[in-house]
């Protein structure tokens, strides 16, 4: 056979072993023998079952996605499928570690599913912008029905060997040797006897399907699907799979992912999924990194306490540290609420909300930090008061504990230099609310050390966060970024737009939010507030949070709120209060477009980020389109500003930034070379790098 398929004989039970690490994906160079032995097998009277089984960590994970959007060599895995469903002696999977996408559809053309108990099952092609188009939309809903596979494959995540024993995608369920029960399994069946029934002719599951429930449910998932077009065309997959003959199912299944394969969702989609793996990615990553235990955090506000329960989420203890009981009190308060929450949602059990508040202990006292290994400064955004913290921190915390910051703009240099140990300094920027959202900038300060940084990268990854590693600049990737466009939003404004113009021009592009709602959700008095003690205006935000208009909490912001609702409503106060401050500043107010909004919010957008890859603040486009997708809602069926950028056209992008900076003659607008040189070439450059490169230890 070939290196990557393997036959042997058990007893009379052919057993087929994939083997193609790391986790055995059905490239071309497994499909092909993988055919070919079946095909021996279908009629070769010494093995009366047959048996498709993975060596290594777990069974087939997937197709192989390298080779995506390439003409696919034969023979395909449907024609593996197929060839399966052909086949009259018991064929049974035996599964350990992952089924997924591909791997679990070659399992639905077996006859039996054996599962080892810790395995899991799934199809996340949705999460890819794709559904499952080897027949598992058609396959899926004749096991376990069709309101459970619907769910299952728009949700893209695996379930359990447990669960699918019980809605019966599993046969079995073993806890011991796999291989040995699959065998088992396989001579129980011979001796039963047959006729075995492929899953493609048990049409009885779909017998009672309550159609009007299923469109229902479908109908649900648009609203939540936000403009994604892979969840609907799971949903018409599945209806397909009701509906239609088999065949003719799996025809439309074939067009249908066809479509999405080529699309420019899918294609956004998979460059995030590649891209959050390399952001990941640290040069000179195998430098020793140093051992985190215990993370003390300082300021118990919103941040700190996200934080807090972030690590302490990732099974980490937390030293929690403020200036006052009172303050400290309030802080953890809100943190046993936020589980308390949880708990009375279904997603944490008391049990578990007992254990992570075990983890907490909180201070007044500096010195009760001193056995921390990792301390994150979140306290007031000022910079004499974080001078003051870390000048405290550098005289206790213990020699190599490393010290971070959780600053949004602040220079980490500077900070950095008020302590003894530069080196041990760096940022880690998190996003509000911090135990929720995953994106984490690592901010590299000048003189961080390397293995300070991959020490961090990889805590980032033991609690669950998409790390990307950014360089010093007000606001880093993300912040700087946002702040090139804010003042675009108040100029439409007072140029002729209202606030759910702009709002609905942000959500018909896939934003979960407009900038008015998300101030109005986030508190307008924060922004005042920044603004006042950097000495910044904003000429209508600031007119409002005057009258008291905060936002959600005050039931007014740019829009008004039923009391308890957060449904927006407009406001013709706020809409006379625009018009007169327009009057105000001589400008004449005129009818302003969808399509003049996204230029003038999305493009000065691109044109940053080109800056922050031409000055090396980031290393790569695709990590500064992490940073806007995890960070900041960006919507994922765009695949972040630097990918859009590509697909809406950079030349085009560049002629009407020139108009606009002709037009109002501000620098957000001035298209940057390294955008132009995009426009020209058609990829992006590999930023200035050289920040993020960390010696090897022998140079470091
Ligand atoms: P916050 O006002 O909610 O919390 C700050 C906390 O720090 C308060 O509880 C205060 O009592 C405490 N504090 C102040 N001085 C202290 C000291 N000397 N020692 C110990 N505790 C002290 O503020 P926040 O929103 O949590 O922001 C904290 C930091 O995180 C800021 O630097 C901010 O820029 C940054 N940040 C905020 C967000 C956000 O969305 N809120 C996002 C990312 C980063």
């Amino acid at each position: 056979m070939s290196s990557s398929v393997s036959v042997a004989n058990e007893n009379g039970v052919a057993v087929i072993t994939v083997d193609n690490p790391p986790v055995n994906a059905l490239s071309f160079h497994v499909r092909k023998p993988l055919y070919e032995a079946l095909t021996a097998l279908r009629d070769d009277p010494a093995a009366s079952a047959i048996v498709i089984a993975c060596a290594g960590r777990t069974f087939v994970a997937g197709a192989d996605i390298t080779e995506f959007g390439k003409p696919v060599e034969q023979p395909e895995l449907r024609a593996i499928i197929t060839l399966l469903e052909t086949i009259a002696k018991p064929t049974v999977a035996a599964i350990h570690g992952t089924a997924l996408g591909g791997g679990l559809e070659l399992a639905l053309g077996c006859h039996f599913r054996v599962v080892d108990a810790g395995a899991k099952l799934g199809l996340p092609e949705v999460k890819l912008g794709l559904l499952p188009g080897g027949g598992g939309t058609v396959r899926l809903p004749r096991l376990i029905g069709a309101a459970k596979a619907l769910g299952m494959i728009v949700s893209g995540s695996p379930i359990s060997a447990g669960e699918a024993k019980a809605v019966g995608l599993a046969d079995a369920v073993v806890d011991t040797d796999l291989l040995a029960e699959a065998v088992r399994f396989a001579h129980e069946m011979v001796y039963r006897g047959g006729p075995f029934l492929p899953v493609r002719d048990r049409d009885d599951r779909l017998a009672g399907t309550d159609l009007g429930a299923l469109d229902r449910q479908a109908a649900d998932l648009a609203k939540k699907a936000r403009g994604l077009d892979a969840p609907l065309a799971c949903a018409e997959a599945v209806r397909n799979a009701i509906t239609l003959p088999f065949d003719a199912a799996l025809a439309a299944e074939r067009e249908l992912f066809q479509k999405l394969v080529s699309g420019d969702q899918s294609r956004a989609q998979r460059h995030l999924f590649f891209a959050e793996r390399e952001a990941a990615k640290i040069p000179g990553k195998d430098l020793q990194t140093r051992r985190i235990e215990r993370v003390g955090i300082i300021g118990a506000g919103t941040m700190g306490g996200g934080i807090a329960m972030a690590f302490a989420n990732g099974g980490l203890p937390v030293t929690l540290l403020e200036t006052s009981e009172e303050a400290l009190r309030r802080g953890l308060a809100t943190i046993e609420k936020n589980y308390t929450v949880s708990v009375s949602r279904g997603s944490l059990s008391e049990e578990a909300k007992q254990q992570r508040l075990g983890l907490f202990k909180g201070s007044t006292d500096y010195a009760d930090l001193v056995d921390c290994d990792l301390i994150i400064e979140a306290v007031f955004e000022d910079m004499a008061v974080k001078k003051e913290v870390f000048g405290r921190l550098d005289a206790v915390a213990r020699p190599g504990a490393i010290l971070a910051t959780n600053t949004s703009y602040l220079d980490v240099n500077e900070i950095a230099a008020s302590t003894s140990r530069p080196q041990d300094v760096l940022g880690m920027h998190f996003f509000s609310p911090a135990n929720v959202m995953k994106l984490l900038e690592i901010v590299r300060a000048e003189k961080t050390a390397p293995e300070v940084l991959a020490t961090v990268a990889d805590l980032a990854r033991r609690i669950g966060k998409i790390a990307v590693v950014v360089g010093v600049c007000q606001g880093f990737v993300g912040n700087r970024m946002l702040s090139a466009r804010g003042a675009e939003n108040e100029a439409l404004l007072l140029e002729g737009a209202t606030p759910s113009q702009v709002d609905g021009a942000f959500t018909d592009f896939g934003w979960p939010m407009g900038p008015f709602q998300m101030g109005d959700l986030a508190g307008l008095d924060i922004g005042w507030r920044n603004r006042k003690a950097r000495g910044q205006k904003a000429v209508i935000a600031d007119a409002l949070c005057e009258e008291g208009h905060f936002g959600q909490k005050t039931g007014r912001g740019w829009y008004r709120y039923e009391t308890g609702s957060r449904e927006t409503i407009a406001d013709p106060d706020v809409e006379a209060l625009i018009r007169a401050k327009a009057a105000e500043l001589g400008i004449a107010r005129r009818e302003i477009g969808a399509e003049e909004i996204l230029e003038r919010t999305l493009y000065p957008l691109v044109n940053e980020g080109a800056k922050i890859l031409e000055e090396g603040i980031a290393a790569r486009a695709s990590d500064i389109d992490v940073v806007w997708v995890d960070g900041y809602g960006f919507p994922i069926g765009k695949g972040g500003p630097m990918f859009w950028a590509g697909v809406a056209g950079a030349a085009k992008i560049v002629e009407r930034l020139e108009h606009w900076h002709e037009r109002t003659g501000r620098p957000i607008f001035e298209p940057a070379p390294a955008l132009r040189r995009f426009a020209e070439t058609g990829a992006w450059e590999v930023g200035d790098a050289r920040q993020f490169v960390i010696p090897a230890r022998s140079e470091a």
